[in-house]
């Protein structure tokens, strides 16, 4: 089964995550996906999946396996949902590191380089398994694809940002929102905002799929 969750210790030293082949910052970083993201046991797992969006093909019918915000998931949408919010906390936590790696501020030491450094490419590595998480969970449903995806223009000879770059700007928005509202411990307001989630997810799933096939061709 797909690995949901960090297998490090929330709280261990350095020594054991020197051991477990990674560098204390990520550890610290998957650490902190450990509150986002929860493997489900036992009698969890006789749940239904949260999702019922018609842009997700109606109610899913599948069992739980894994909690994400608070919310639980089948293994195909908790999969989707997790690299989602594992790939909007590591650009959080990008963004807050990059004030130290930039050329408007004093060099940082080696060490502290190397770590801004070790989050970016932890980052690019969860942006690679986020789009291929989104296209399995979100096949394109012709008809719920929006007009404005379905009219846009690759060939415009003035390139502006498109359909795949508006729901990827407004999932990552959503992400953050929900992480935000998830430690407020704001359950009502988490799962008013999986409803948008799951929109801009499957839309930008279509979009994916609408600009392949208009710029490659259509695949057989
Ligand atoms: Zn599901």
């Amino acid at each position: 089964m797909t690995e949901f969750v960090a297998e490090r210790p929330a709280r261990a030293g350095h020594a054991e995550h020197a051991e477990a082949g990674m560098g204390w910052i990520g550890s610290g970083i998957e650490a902190g996906a450990e509150s986002l993201v929860r493997e489900l046991t036992g009698r969890e797992r006789d749940l239904p999946c949260f999702v019922r969006h018609e842009d997700a093909g109606g109610k899913c019918d599948r069992n739980a396996v894994v909690q994400v915000y608070g919310l639980k998931f089948c293994e195909l949408h908790g999969t989707e949902a997790r690299t989602g919010a594992l790939k909007e906390l590591y650009e959080d936590a990008r963004e807050f590191m990059q004030r130290l790696d930039n050329p408007h501020v004093e060099p940082p030491n080696a060490a502290v380089l190397a770590i801004v450094r070790d989050t970016a490419s932890m980052l690019l590595d969860a942006q690679k398994k986020d789009e291929d998480a989104i296209r399995r969970a979100y096949p394109v449903i012709p008809e719920r694809v929006e007009e404005d995806t379905q009219d846009f223009d690759y060939e415009d000879p003035n390139p502006r940002s498109g359909p795949v770059d508006w729901n990827s700007d407004l999932r990552h928005l959503v992400h953050k929102l929900m992480r935000l509202a998830f430690e407020q411990r704001a359950t009502w307001l988490v799962e008013s905002l999986e409803l948008d989630r799951k929109h801009v997810t499957a839309q930008l799933s279509f979009a994916l799929a609408d600009c392949e096939e208009k710029v490659s061709g259509p695949t057989v």
